[in-house]
């Protein structure tokens, strides 16, 4: 199959969003300073790296503002806190972070701490590492300051033992969002039919830089240790300033086979 052919396969079980930042022919030209997000929950998202953005705010810091939106909001159960944990209870958080210069930092399976993309960063500014996982990268969260919590909610609790009846481990896109899809209301609506997974942020800044970020609580019910594409760099996100961005959502299997994210920039590079 050929490379454009794999994206068009796995597009099936996976969503990439893609910017350009290159002008010229054949390229899409976007104005400065903008900000794109995966899912209707990043209109909020956007907001915040938004008023970083308007005010000649670098990229890197609007994306990790904007991804902080839905890690905190208790609504969102597919993002950060009040997550949809995995099959024994652990809500367990993978995210990443990449700056204009291939700067890059990641978290994976990361639990207790209710901003993974805020650690992904330290990650990528205070160690010579990429990536940090499981207890590891609960240590060095700690040490770094950030707060040890319950990111388990009542409302996580309960969706979790009504899985547990039958238990069928059987994760796919979009099953933590079935309450949302049954009570809801229109797509556009917080909390709305077309709330779901991760988010994904893109931002291209005045100066003409670009930044992603990724970060998610992955798949409800998934086996414990299960590491999506989310928190890795080429899978879940990829940025080349001389070319544009791409970050991904959906079955994170997929999207790791064929490194989504990177593929879509190399495709962009090639025009
Ligand atoms: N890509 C995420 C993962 O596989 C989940 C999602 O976007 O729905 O963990």
């Amino acid at each position: 199959m050929s490379r454009r052919g794999l994206i068009g396969a796995s597009a099936v079980g996976a969503g990439l969003l893609a910017s350009a930042a290159r002008a010229g022919e054949g390229a899409t030209t976007l104005s400065k300073p903008c900000v794109i997000s995966t899912w209707d929950f990043g209109i909020a998202a956007n907001q915040a790296a938004w008023a970083v953005l308007s005010k000649g705010g670098r990229a890197l810091d609007a994306v990790e503002a904007g991804a902080r939106i839905p890690e905190q909001d208790l609504k969102n159960h597919s993002v950060g806190r009040a997550g949809y944990p995995d099959r024994d209870g652990h809500v367990s958080l993978d995210a990443c972070i990449m700056d204009e210069q291939g700067n890059c930092g990641s978290v994976a399976a990361l639990e207790h701490i209710a901003h993974p993309i805020s650690v992904a960063r330290r990650v990528m500014e205070k160690t010579p590492h990429v990536m940090l996982v499981g207890a590891g990268a609960l240590q060095f969260a700690l040490e770094q300051g950030f707060p040890r919590e319950e990111l388990l909610t009542d409302e996580s609790r309960a969706a979790w033992e009504a899985w547990k009846k039958d238990a069928k481990y059987a994760p796919r896109a979009n099953s933590e969002n079935l309450d949302y899809r049954q009570t809801s209301g229109q797509l556009g609506t917080p909390g709305g039919a077309g709330n779901h997974d991760t988010i994904g942020m893109l931002a291209l800044d005045a100066a003409g830089n670009i930044s992603g970020a990724c970060t998610t609580s992955g798949m409800a019910w998934k086996l414990r240790g299960r590491v999506g594409d989310s928190p890795i760099i080429g899978a879940g996100l990829y940025v080349d300033n001389e070319v544009g961005g791409a970050t991904s959502t959906g079955v994170g299997e997929e999207v790791i086979r064929n490194v989504g994210s990177f593929l879509v920039v190399e495709l962009m590079r090639q025009g």
